[in-house]
């Protein structure tokens, strides 16, 4: 979570009444930063990961697997480590990791100490550092601790033993959520994370309802009907609201945001050369969010049964939803916000005559007195429907001591709004008082179990990034069916059985793919340099003829595909996972764009073979030869000797699962 600033944070009511106080001093301090940059450019490609744990307590004698909620004992003994480190290795300090809260008690956040910068040797040492950070972690937690890299705690919220240590079975005392089933406990206590939950539900009007479709096994009844909800608890006036339609027979329900913002991601932010690089960049990304979405999946169970989903979106999404009756459509119609402020991209943004019109296909509400504003500075229609986008939403919280602001030096109020608007790819502006420039960031990836796969599609998207502005890539599609991808990436086995539509011509209007030469670099120098510092293009390095620079294989010896006449047009296909990263036909495959850009570099055979290792698993992942986290989390609990093809995941099973998750 982006901003964590300390304050007395104000009640709905007050909050809204400053709604439009904070939109307003928002978009001033978002004009004085676009000015400020303007025309500015030449910024080095950074690039940097988020990793999110769970730290799982294991009870051997008791065979439970359950949540240790220590994070702010846990951050405040790394914060002394981490400097103490620091002040031993000062030449050091810049790989020493950072770590930070997250939403969920039971969560910790690393990231590295600094960027990695362009070189390939920065992309080959991830993995160590990933694991320098998670060995960090562990070493400083209690013996039986563990910072595991799971996407969702599978019994996080169960009612029928305790599922964090310590036991708060006590529900009783979340006002904020009013939850059956999760404490104020598994919530951070600073204010902003209460405050948050508890504006949710008050704008919203009731408490968050999620419903993720059960799997039905065998021995599941029909219809489901949980047993395990407190149906007739009636401490909270939310209370009510399971028995009166908020659960649904045959979904897992559940009623608070800890089960959305309490599961883990992977996350990339990567600095642009300059704005417009940034706004191609999230282009080009926005319809491959759903696809890594789908292979990256690895929440199969949810409250203590197993899902018919892999992932975990609709439950975040559904977690934050504070849209009023009204908003979501089930009263009169008058002002309607198609989806929840933690959903997929609404719009493309780039500065380019390939961002046509017709790509934006879905309903887009914008705050209509903001886009006038950011047109009347100048501000092109693309980026202005973004923000104005964005800044349909209320504040959810304010601290009464940020009130007032000085927009010159404070992105305080726009970051309130952008960053409570979770998109599976965000445009980051310069923050304030930094060199810090054009950033974008990558959301949709589930984390992965272990570090070598984190930091695999870690790789693989910053060397897709790469390649899209090498080759000046066109993954154009209309927004509509990156939605329907959306929803197809989620469901079980999505990345064995299902098809996903993607752009079959991807290259530039013309071109065929050998005619794309990566010498020729469209856009900037901000590729990759071996580690003499040439990079692929670099004056020293003798060029290759293009035909055999653009190399789709992943063994370079193997020739060119041969493309001969092809009508360059707005195609959509859909493709199986396999086609969409190893190719079809004409496509080349995400994993061959790749493999075309890494090919078309100077690059040392050691450090080349290093990366392959890393791509290698995303091609046999994506080739169904080795299966998603979600799908082995699923194997292993419904062949477990324990489990009664009742989609019941207990707790003796859940202790198999994480020491198993462990021992890998
Ligand atoms: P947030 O939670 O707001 O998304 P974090 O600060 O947790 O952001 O993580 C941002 C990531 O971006 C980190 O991995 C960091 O190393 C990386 N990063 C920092 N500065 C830059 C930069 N100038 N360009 C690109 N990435 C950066
Ligand atoms: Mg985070
Ligand atoms: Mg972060
Ligand atoms: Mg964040
Ligand atoms: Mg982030
Ligand atoms: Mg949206």
């Amino acid at each position: 979570m982006g901003l964590l600033s300390l304050g007395t944070p104000l009640s709905w009511p007050e909050t809204k009444a400053l709604a439009d106080h904070v939109r307003d001093h928002g978009i001033t301090q978002f004009l004085y930063t676009w000015d400020r940059w303007a025309g500015r450019k030449g910024e080095p490609l950074l690039w940097g990961d988020e990793i999110e744990y769970i730290v799982v307590s294991l009870q051997d004698e008791k065979k439970r697997a359950s949540l240790s909620l220590r994070q702010s004992e846990i951050l405040e003994e790394l914060k002394n480590v981490v400097l103490d480190l620091c002040n031993e290795q000062p030449e050091k300090s810049m790989v020493i990791p950072t770590f930070h809260p997250e939403y969920g008690m039971y969560m910790l956040e690393s990231t590295p100490g600094c960027p990695s910068g362009p070189h390939l040797k920065d992309l080959v040492s991830v993995e160590a550092n990933m694991r320098f950070r998670r060995q960090l972690a562990r070493s400083h937690l209690k013996p039986n601790e563990i910072p595991m890299t799971i996407t969702c705690f599978p019994r996080l919220g169960v009612t029928d033993k305790p599922f964090t240590d310590p036991e708060c079975m006590s529900v009783a005392d979340s006002p904020a959520s009013q939850s059956l089933f999760v404490g104020k406990g598994v919530t951070n206590p600073h204010a902003r994370f209460p405050t948050l939950t508890g504006n949710i539900r008050s704008r919203r009007g009731s408490k968050v309802a999620i419903n993720v479709p059960i799997y039905k096994d065998t021995n599941t009844p029909s219809p489901f009907v949980d047993p395990s909800i407190p149906y007739d608890r009636q401490l909270w006036p939310g209370d009510s609201e399971a028995k009166n339609g908020a659960a649904k027979p045959d979904h897992i329900y559940m009623d608070a945001m800890a089960f959305g913002m309490g599961c883990c991601c992977l996350q990339i932010t990567f600095q642009a050369f300059n704005v417009d690089e940034a706004r191609r960049m999230y282009d080009a990304l926005v319809p491959v969010a759903p696809i890594m979405l789908a292979l990256t999946a690895c929440s199969p169970a949810f409250r203590g049964y197993l899902a018919d989903v892999d992932a975990r979106w609709n439950v975040i999404a559904g977690s934050v939803d504070d849209r009023t009756e009204e908003e979501r459509g089930l009263k009169n119609d008058k002002y309607r916000i198609p989806k929840s402020r933690y959903d997929s991209v609404d719009c493309y943004i780039a500065n380019d005559s390939r961002n046509k019109e017709a790509y934006n296909d879905i309903a887009c509400p914008v705050n209509q007195k903001v886009f006038e504003r950011l047109k009347g500075h100048g501000i092109d229609d693309a980026l202005a429907k973004h923000i104005a986008h964005l800044f349909i939403r209320d504040p959810l919280v304010i601290f009464s001591e940020r009130v007032d602001q000085d927009d010159e030096e404070s992105m305080d109020h726009f970051e309130n709004i952008q960053s409570t608007n979770w998109q599976t790819i965000r445009f980051k502006p310069p923050p304030p008082n930094s060199s810090i420039a054009w950033r974008v960031e990558f959301r949709s990836m589930e984390v992965q179990l272990t570090d070598f796969e984190n930091a695999a599609f870690s790789i693989f998207i910053v060397l897709l990034t790469r390649a899209i502005l090498s080759f000046n890539l066109n993954f154009y599609m209309p927004i509509s069916q990156v939605d329907e991808n959306m929803q197809r990436a989620q469901k079980r086995n999505a990345a064995r059985d299902e098809k996903f539509f993607f752009r079959k011509w991807v290259f530039p209007l013309g071109k065929t793919p050998s005619h794309v030469d990566c010498r020729s670099r469209s856009t900037s120098p901000n590729g990759f340099r071996s580690m003499n510092g040439t990079n692929g293009n670099g004056s020293s390095v003798p060029h290759t003829p293009s035909t055999a620079s653009f190399n789709l294989d992943d063994d370079s010896s193997c020739p060119s595909p041969s493309v001969s006449m092809f009508e360059p047009d707005d195609e959509v296909e859909e493709m199986t996972m396999d086609e969409l990263f190893n190719g079809k036909g004409e496509f080349p495959g995400l994993l061959g764009l790749v493999n075309a850009y890494v090919n078309s570099l100077n690059v040392d055979v050691a450090t080349k073979c290093d990366i392959r290792k890393y791509l290698n698993l995303i091609k046999e992942r994506a080739s169904g030869k080795l299966i998603t986290p979600a799908t082995w989390i699923r194997n292993f609990i419904t062949s477990h000797p324990e489990y009664k093809h009742d989609s019941v995941v207990s707790e003796v099973i859940n202790y198999d699962l994480l020491r198993a998750i462990d021992e890998v």
